[in-house]
């Protein structure tokens, strides 16, 4: 296995899209790394340059301490499974598992013992003689690993491979997945959409926005100290809330939301992160499991409920403040109805306080 870094690497197509903007990150050796971002952030177009399937614009690669940029795709040791699978449909899975060994000339004894080998640890030693045909979505996505596995590669690339799976199945495959790179301690960088896949599978989180890197780190981190605007409102489902609002010390430290009649007294600890936003603007973050239900306490928020979403373990309410929606996860025995008031209250210890201008998390 090996490690991958960018270096300062642009890409900018012919019609003077710049896709890539300038990125610079090191994915380390056995790391399970995922690019996650809106459509059209550059997730693919990044993991197609360590492909070698697009070339950069500028900046270098490294694949184990190598610069590749000069390097053929197929001299690269890295293995990609696509979003389509791309698996031959004439072939059986056992033939289509063995196609890039037979292309490497691999003799035959040892390309049936790897390809047994990739389908015992996935499973498919039943399927082998199928057509691609013949299988499921999920059998078909094992397959397209299945042909990666065989190659032993020093990277495994993934481009949205859940993508075409239905939502039970999306959720098995993952685990399948993760569990598969703890087995073979294998580098992987995993492009997708989805940050529920990029939370539940990456080491780190990668997250991309028009080609710009907004925060590289892991999962955990993200959720609880996202470091922009962007990435509080991308990582977490569903989304944090923002309120924008101005601190004021009068009567101690408060923020005072914009457009409701309000005031949420915040404790000490935020006192010299705020010490310079005295009178200002911010906007502050809170994720829908940090407003919840006041009880008995005294409110922040008094809000007329506009839907209530019932998930069984759970129920989302949604509300406005000052025009824009909110949510929050409250628990299923809050019995609170559709044009029904009710009083909510923050959770102090988890407050994400962001710069009005700039949107950087104050920190
Ligand atoms: P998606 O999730 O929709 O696949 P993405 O984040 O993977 O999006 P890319 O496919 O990397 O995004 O594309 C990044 C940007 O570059 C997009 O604006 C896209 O339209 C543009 N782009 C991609 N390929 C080309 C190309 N061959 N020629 C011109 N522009 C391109």
């Amino acid at each position: 296995m090996a490690n991958v870094k960018f270096e300062n690497i642009s890409k900018v197509f012919d019609n003077k899209k710049i896709a890539v903007d300038n990125i610079s990150f090191e994915i380390n050796d056995k790391e399970f790394v995922v690019l996650v971002g809106p459509s059209g952030c550059g997730k693919s177009t990044t993991l197609r340059m360590i492909a070698g399937l697009e070339e950069s614009t500028s900046g270098k690669i490294y694949i184990d301490g190598k610069c590749v940029n000069d390097i053929e795709p197929k001299d690269r040791d890295i293995a990609m499974v696509f979003q389509n699978y791309a698996l031959y449909p004439h072939m059986t899975v056992f033939e289509n598992m063995a196609f890039g060994l037979k292309i490497r000339k691999m003799d035959k004894v040892k390309i049936k013992e790897t390809v047994q080998n990739a389908a015992e640890i996935l499973d498919l030693e039943e399927l082998l003689e199928r057509k691609p045909k013949q299988l499921s979505g999920g059998q078909r996505q094992r397959v397209a690993v299945g042909r990666a596995l065989v190659r032993d590669p020093k990277v495994f690339l993934f481009d949205e491979p859940l993508s075409n799976l239905d939502a039970k199945l999306r959720v098995q495959m993952r685990t399948e997945i993760s569990k598969l790179h703890k087995k073979l301690e294998a580098t992987i960088v995993y492009v997708t959409h989805d940050q529920t896949e990029a939370m539940t599978m990456g080491d780190r989180i990668v997250v991309m926005k028009d080609g710009v890197i907004h925060q590289i780190d892991t999962p955990l981190n993200m959720y609880n100290h996202p470091a922009n605007l962007f990435v509080a409102g991308f990582i977490g489902s569903p989304s944090m809330n923002f309120m924008t609002g101005t601190i004021t010390i009068g009567s101690g430290l408060q923020f005072i939301p914009k457009g409701v009649s309000a005031k949420i007294s915040l404790p000490e600890k935020y006192a010299k992160l705020l010490d310079s936003y005295t009178g200002k603007e911010v906007i502050l973050g809170v994720r829908p499991e940090d407003i919840v239900d006041a009880g008995e306490k005294e409110s922040d928020l008094e809000v007329m409920v506009d839907v209530v979403e019932p998930m069984g373990n759970e129920i989302f309410i949604y509300y406005q403040v000052d025009d824009k929606q909110m949510i929050s996860r409250l628990h299923p025995s809050c019995n609170v109805k559709p044009l029904e008031k009710i009083g909510l209250k923050l959770d102090r210890e988890n407050l994400h306080f962001f710069d009005l201008t700039t949107q950087y998390r104050l920190a």
